[in-house]
């Protein structure tokens, strides 16, 4: 049985006053009754002090990106050991707007990969199509092609510790989301490349999350689909009372009373 997976992606925003304000309202607001995982990913600056906020809540911390070396002459980067010292336990990989703005290729995604899991860290793969790409009916070759990269030399035992974000690009901060047959069939596009990759067992244990303007209205609808796991939300995460309905969905969609 694959439990739901609510994940907030802070992006560039909060302050570390702001980040403790918000965490401390979802920490108030969130009964976990055992059926949810919920994780938010605070900027760099803030992770440290998030982590202590929630020291004894289930609520686990996701760094939005992270470098593949351990240590060493990269300015402005930060490596998984830093990230394990600050009390991080997922990290956030490839997503969009590092693949477009900060130059991110599949094969460093590869080895962002590999090297999380080395430090115990649960990478979150984010992978998805922009708009062209779907007009030209390429999504499905996109999303391959991207599995394949990402999943590259990464053992039946990894890979089923990797959780995939599948996130059309097109749907990204523009208020536009896929709908949940749009989801749906990707998603289950998804697990059937991981079954052929490495068997039916590791393809029915992951977890696939969706994200794209996800909102408290439309999370029901999106996580009630076979093969959609959870949300990774971008913009609705940054004020407690829609990240925690959004929750509330993901509860219910469990089967628990929210
Ligand atoms: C994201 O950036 O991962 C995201 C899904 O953003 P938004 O929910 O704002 O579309």
């Amino acid at each position: 049985m694959r439990k739901i997976v609510i994940a907030g992606n802070w992006k560039m925003h909060k302050t570390r006053g702001e980040a403790l304000e918000l965490v401390e309202t979802i920490r108030k607001g969130f009964k976990d009754n055992g059926e949810i995982k919920v994780i938010v990913a605070p900027p760099f600056t803030s992770l440290l002090s998030v982590s202590e906020a929630l020291k004894d809540s289930t609520i686990g911390i996701a760094a939005q990106n992270m470098y593949f070396e351990k240590e060493g002459a990269y300015t402005g980067e930060v490596s998984p050991l830093m990230l394990k010292d600050v009390g991080v336990h997922y990290v956030i990989i490839g997503h969009s707007e590092r693949r477009k703005y900060f130059c991110e290729t599949d094969e460093n995604v590869n080895k962002k990969i590999k090297v999380a899991l080395e430090y115990s860290i649960t990478p979150i793969l984010c992978i998805g199509e922009s708009l062209e790409e779907r007009k030209g009916g390429r999504t499905f070759e996109k999303v391959e092609k991207q599995i394949e990269f990402a999943f590259k030399d990464i053992s039946p035992e990894n890979a089923r510790k990797i959780i995939v974000a599948y996130e059309p690009i097109w749907a990204i901060g523009t208020g536009e989301t896929a709908t949940p047959e749009q989801a749906e069939e990707v998603h289950s596009f998804i697990r059937k490349k991981i079954a052929k990759m490495y068997g039916n067992n590791v393809a029915s244990y992951a977890i696939i999350l969706y994200g794209g303007s996800v909102k408290p209205d439309n999370a029901f609808s999106l996580m009630r689909e076979n093969d959609i796991d959870g949300v990774l939300v971008g913009g609705a995460s940054l004020k407690g009372d829609s990240f925690l309905e959004i929750i509330k969905a993901g509860i219910r969609v469990s089967g628990g009373e929210s």
